[in-house]
């Protein structure tokens, strides 16, 4: 036997389950960084709804219906993607991204800490709050109300900063006088405020169990070889008088009977708790009896592996991201940063059309001036408000132009030109009926 067989042959001694150690750091960084991103989004001009064009910001960009490669691109890429998520990891979303499961276990943490271990705030058993003794404090009442009421009141702003400019949302944070801040942005806020205030403080995880829509959305595109926890039975006898896994559920779930459409989110407590429960342990040998795994076992108990697993079962979607993400690149390369058309202007004089509206719309978040031209018409017979318009930001404007009654009676053809500073152009076509003087 050589030297390499004999080494092979050797049995490994495993003292931690692969990556637990890493598992809680891991996950709380990520769960920072979703709130650190939630917020960058709509201070980036990355996506953030705006409710003056009563349209939708990406890339910094105006983008309407019309803009239909960029609408359906996008949707498809992201609907696409977080299906092949969900059939991959289930509900790790809720786990290690959710904002609403990061604010409750913050508030969980907090309570614990200042008010003892079983100071749950709302328990659908009907048991009242059971405070400890030696921390019934007014300090620590105090604490944990402020505790509480600053995490709302930053939560509060992440849903504004979709729906306003980030410099009304500034001014609303320094009081300052703004003409985009309308009086009632105050009362949102503070309503925004008191419910998430209600949610950290009372709500928490009870959402999560049988309010969230979004976890059941998530749950219909589990299956078997979705990542799931794996308890190793053959060692059962361990848990004869433990209980540890169970605690350090925050779902109040049994971790080793865990089933595919139960309300796990993958976030890995239980894992962490039973790894460090054997690695601190004298009596229990071995690694800790839990561990993610994904992939479904066949009829000879083999398992296929993550990455077969995902290629079988996420063909269909990442050929949908695939395609999204090319309808949404030709609608960037094709976005067309102003539009413009041509009335009739609403100033009929009797009967006769003698007036034009041409309706200007710059798209793009940053100043530009576009300047009109008329061609196929003498420039003595119309009058033009203005040559040229200038655009402090994404908006619309009107210019108006007139021709003159004195035009000989007749069918006219024109052509309104405009070009953008920023390298736009556009034409557009009128055909006029002079009545006649
Ligand atoms: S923590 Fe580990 S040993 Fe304890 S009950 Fe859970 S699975 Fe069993
Ligand atoms: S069973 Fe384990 S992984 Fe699932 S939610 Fe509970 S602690 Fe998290």
């Amino acid at each position: 036997m050589s030297a390499n067989e004999a080494l092979k042959n050797i049995p490994i001694q495993q003292e931690h389950v692969a990556g637990a150690g890493a598992l809680h750091p891991a996950r709380r960084t990520v769960q920072y960084l979703t709130l650190l991103i939630l917020i960058l989004i709509p201070l980036s001009g990355l996506f953030r709804f705006d409710m003056e064009a009563g349209g939708v910001v990406l890339l910094d960009r105006q983008v309407w219906f019309s803009d239909i490669f960029i609408v359906m691109g996008f949707w498809v890429f992201i609907a696409s993607l977080l299906v092949m998520m969900y059939s991959l990891v289930g509900s790790v979303f809720c786990g290690w991204m959710c904002p609403q499961n990061t604010a409750s276990e913050y508030a969980n943490m907090l309570t614990y800490k200042l008010l003892g271990r079983r100071a749950d705030m709302m328990n659908m058993s009907g048991e009242k709050m059971q405070v400890a003794v030696r921390r019934k404090s007014m300090l620590n009442y105090l604490l944990l109300g402020l505790g509480l009421l600053l995490p709302s009141m930053l939560y509060a702003l992440i849903p504004l900063l979709y729906f306003f400019p980030p410099s009304a949302i500034w001014s609303l944070v320094t009081f300052t006088k703004d003409p985009q801040l309308a009086g009632s942005l105050y009362w949102i806020y503070m309503v925004c405020v008191a419910l998430f205030l209600l949610d950290i403080a009372v709500i928490r995880h009870l959402m999560c169990k049988y309010m969230c829509i979004y976890r059941v959305w998530q749950h219909s595109f589990k299956t078997r070889e979705t990542l799931h926890i794996h308890y190793d039975e053959q060692r059962s006898d361990h848990c004869e008088t433990c209980h540890y896994c169970v605690d350090s559920c925050f779902l109040d779930i049994d971790p080793r009977q865990t089933e595919v459409f139960d309300s796990c989110v993958n976030c890995g407590e239980c894992v962490v708790a039973c790894d460090e429960l054997h690695s601190k342990s004298k009596k229990l040998a071995g690694p800790g009896l839990l561990s993610f795994v994904m992939g479904a076992e066949n009829r000879h108990g083999e398992n296929r592996g993550s990455v077969a697993s995902f290629f079988s079962r996420a063909k269909a979607s990442s050929m949908a991201t695939v395609l999204g993400g090319i309808l949404f690149v030709i609608g960037i390369v094709g976005y067309q940063s102003d539009e413009f058309s041509v009335y009739r202007s609403e100033a009929w004089q009797g009967a006769k059309v003698l007036d034009y509206r041409i309706n200007m719309a710059h798209k793009l978040y940053h100043p530009t001036n576009v300047s009109f031209r008329i061609e196929g018409l003498n420039p003595d017979v119309y009058q033009l408000e203005k040559n040229t318009v200038h655009f402090v930001t994404a908006g619309r404007q009107d210019v108006k132009l007139h021709i003159n009654e004195s035009l000989p009676k007749g069918l006219y053809r024109f052509r309104v030109f405009a070009k953008a500073d920023d390298g736009w152009s556009g034409v557009f076509n009128v055909t006029h009926f002079a009545p006649g003087g």
